[in-house]
């Protein structure tokens, strides 16, 4: 009976206090969403999961053991980009990390690929304490819930604390020099993993890690982000 309260009292105050979408500001009847439909569709997908191997692998992976490199939106495309990875970054809206999470499992699911786990590139300690989060770990966590998978936060440890890497002309590979290290406490079995990030821009940081994730044996490893930025 209390169940079926709660359902009723939810449903009243939802038509009460819509939630809102993030770009049109319509009203949204639906749990969990950011954004409207109409404006869930005009995202610009880049179709990069679908193909084989993707324009990212060739343009910048080429020298490396990497199975698929794909991100889902393409920055330059749409402000609404760049104002959901604000709010989801700046202003704590973990809703939009949750919504970004289920968007990379939809995908991947999509494009038939299985992964054993799913691994976020860390954010330094100080930099993790000052924002709170790490908004990859908001993304990871839901899209491995979603594909019933483990998803490792830990399993790479940023060591050196770099400027941001947005705000560097220099050569981001020698900054990132020996920046992550592999947490020897965490084992993973032999297996295809995935290695997620919010923006790919050079991919000097996925590189970095990718480097250090190559030197073990039996690992397959792919790479998403959310963003591409030209
Ligand atoms: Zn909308």
């Amino acid at each position: 009976m209390f169940a079926n309260l709660f359902r009723l009292l939810q449903t009243v105050f939802d038509l009460v206090f819509p939630l809102r979408c993030l770009a049109c500001q319509s009203a949204i009847h639906a749990p969990k969403k950011v954004l409207c439909l109409y404006c869930e569709l005009n995202l610009p997908l880049t179709f990069f999961h679908l193909m084989q191997p993707s324009p990212l692998k060739q343009q910048l992976f080429a020298a490396f053991p990497i199975h698929q490199v794909f991100s889902l939106y393409v920055f330059e495309e749409s402000a609404l980009v760049e104002s959901l990875l604000y709010e989801m970054k700046y202003k704590g809206n973990r809703s939009v990390g949750l919504f970004f999470g289920q968007k990379l499992a939809s995908l991947i699911a999509e494009a038939q690929l299985h992964f054993d786990g799913i691994i976020g590139v860390p954010l330094h300690p100080k930099r993790k304490r000052k924002r709170g989060f790490n908004q990859v770990d908001l993304i990871g966590e839901c899209a491995a819930n979603s594909l019933n998978i483990p998803y490792y936060g830990n399993f790479l440890k940023r060591v050196k604390h770099t400027p941001k890497l947005s705000q560097v002309n220099k050569d981001r590979t020698a900054i990132l020099q020996d920046a992550f290290r592999i947490n020897s406490r965490i084992k993973l079995s032999k297996g295809h993993y995935l290695l997620i990030d919010d923006i790919l821009t050079t991919g000097a940081t996925l590189k970095a890690c990718s480097r250090e994730m190559n030197k073990i044996d039996g690992l397959c490893l792919s790479i998403a982000t959310i963003v591409y930025r030209n």
